[in-house]
């Protein structure tokens, strides 16, 4: 049965109302995969809402894609907008901007300095609040708490937390101010002292936490979820694990990408995200699914992600799913992972093997993606949702170092409904030398004037490894989304 406008969890196959106002699945338990999910609003009404937004050539983000978001649903569109109005003013007020739709540009100079012939397509969000994509993911969180709460009489607003080392902090502290709510942000005990005055300067109440041993996960991440636990906090982090809601903000920047390709009549064949938290490419992941399911693109685009060699949990996920699926079909896949060995060689083993054979890796992926809907594929999909601990598990390789910094999340939280998304869409997971990482950032900010900071540059370092590796041709057209702006300039 196809459920519309609830949430729907992989593992319990239950649906829960919107008006439940929960953010994560009350069946959780762990080593199991209870990620909640928003279905869609029923089809043809939300086609036509969409693109008559978009025809008026409105850019208020949350406004044109509206139909899809569920403080909307909740509260019906009259209603919904004058909130938004209020938000966006105090927005402007306070930040400077609003929540616009974003540039997107084609990049010849980065097209030619790769040999590409297929266009370069660039959703630039290094203006957008605070500077980076997470204040979009957020702005959904306390679209939805607001339609809650006028739904439920004007209930008192409750207190919110965050985990985070920098982007995602910044952007829920502007977001929360505007909607005048007490933030909680559990920041590492180093935290750039700039984003901790941003912070603080927004009423951000800052909570330093000190690193642990890697192994035992991200120390942030545990005192937030003591605090949720304890003082009953709502859960404004930007990772759909604990809320659900940020996935549909974020999943504006990929509908912005999908409506203006299509205001140029272009497409892309694939787009390459970098990872961290997952929260972004699911984000993404789930626009162009969304698009492709209401008939706005035709073909889904293939999904790669990447993740710096300093830390690469996503990607580690994603081969041992492929091996599970590659056992069960009878395909070659030389990868053998031992959790009881010694995690550092396990994972030099794993990134060896993904560096030598590609080709096996390829096979085993478009088998996957001929036969995603087989019943092996979705059984395997199952199974490992239902024993998720043996597939996806904090970092335990050595403490993770990187350029960029930001995508060195202990644990890949949005993991599960991505990994459908890469191997729907034929998509890879790539594990990036730190070498191209550096190249990337140089060859981003010189090629295209764009300030954006390593981290947000680095899907362009997984374009580069996937395209010396034949997997990605010079053919293709591709997007990448340079998501963060680079502070370090400015001082
Ligand atoms: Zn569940």
């Amino acid at each position: 049965m196809v459920s519309y406008n609830c949430l729907t969890c992989a593992v319990c196959r239950k649906d829960y109302p919107l008006e439940a106002g929960i953010f994560s699945c009350p069946g959780n338990s762990p080593g199991e995969e209870h990620i909640l999910r928003r279905t869609l609003p029923l089809g043809s009404e939300v086609v036509a809402r969409i693109r008559k937004f978009w025809a008026t050539g409105s850019t208020l983000t949350f406004d044109l894609f509206s139909p899809l978001l569920s403080g909307c649903t909740l509260i019906g569109y009259d209603r919904y907008r004058r909130m938004l109005d209020g938000m966006t003013e105090r927005l402007l007020g306070m930040e400077g901007r609003d929540f616009d739709v974003t540039p997107m540009t084609e990049e010849p100079g980065l097209e030619s300095a790769l040999g590409r012939s297929g266009r370069l397509w660039v959703k630039n969000e290094t203006g957008n609040v605070t500077g980076s994509h997470k204040g979009r993911h957020l702005m959904g969180t306390l679209l939805y708490l607001e339609a809650l709460r006028a739904l439920k009489g004007k209930v008192a607003k409750k207190v919110l937390a965050i985990y985070s080392c920098g982007n995602a902090a910044l952007g829920a502290s502007a977001v929360a101010r505007a909607g005048g709510y007490e933030l909680h942000a559990f920041v590492p005990e180093d935290v750039d002292p700039a984003v901790a005055a941003m912070l603080a300067e927004r009423g951000t109440v800052v909570e330093k936490t000190p690193r642990s041993s890697t192994g035992e996960g991200d120390p942030c991440y545990l005192a937030f979820q003591k605090a949720l636990t304890e003082n009953g906090w709502v859960p404004f982090a930007c990772a759909g694990n604990d809320n659900w809601s940020n996935i549909e903000g974020g999943s504006t920047l990929g509908w912005e990408m999908v409506m203006q390709l299509l205001d140029r009549s272009e497409r892309v064949d694939g787009v390459v995200i970098q990872v961290g938290g997952g929260a972004l490419a699911r984000s993404v992941a789930q626009a162009l699914e969304e698009a492709l399911q209401l008939g706005f693109i035709s073909a889904l685009p293939r999904i790669h992600v990447c993740q710096p060699e300093g830390g690469f949990p996503f990607v580690r996920a994603y081969l041992l799913a492929l091996a599970e699926i590659a056992r069960r079909s009878g395909h070659s896949f030389d990868l053998s992972y031992d959790r009881s060995a010694d995690p550092l060689v396990q994972l030099q083993k794993t990134a060896a093997f993904a560096r030598a054979r590609s080709d096996q890796i390829r096979e085993v992926a478009a088998f996957v993606q001929r036969s995603f809907d087989s019943p092996l594929v979705l059984s395997v999909l199952n199974h490992v949702a239902g024993t998720a601990g043996r597939f996806m598990w904090p970092w335990d390789g050595a403490a993770p170092h990187s350029l960029a910094h930001g995508i060195l999340d202990d644990v890949t939280y949005d993991w599960y409904y991505l990994l459908g998304a890469v191997l729907r869409s034929g998509g890879s997971a790539e594990i990036l030398a730190e070498g191209t990482i550096h190249d990337a950032y140089e060859m981003a900010q010189s090629r295209t004037g764009i300030p954006v900071c390593p981290t947000a540059a680095s899907g362009l370092a997984g374009l580069i490894q996937l395209q010396a590796s034949g997997t990605i041709t010079p053919r293709e057209a591709v997007g990448l989304l340079f998501t963060g702006f680079d502070r370090t300039k400015t001082r």
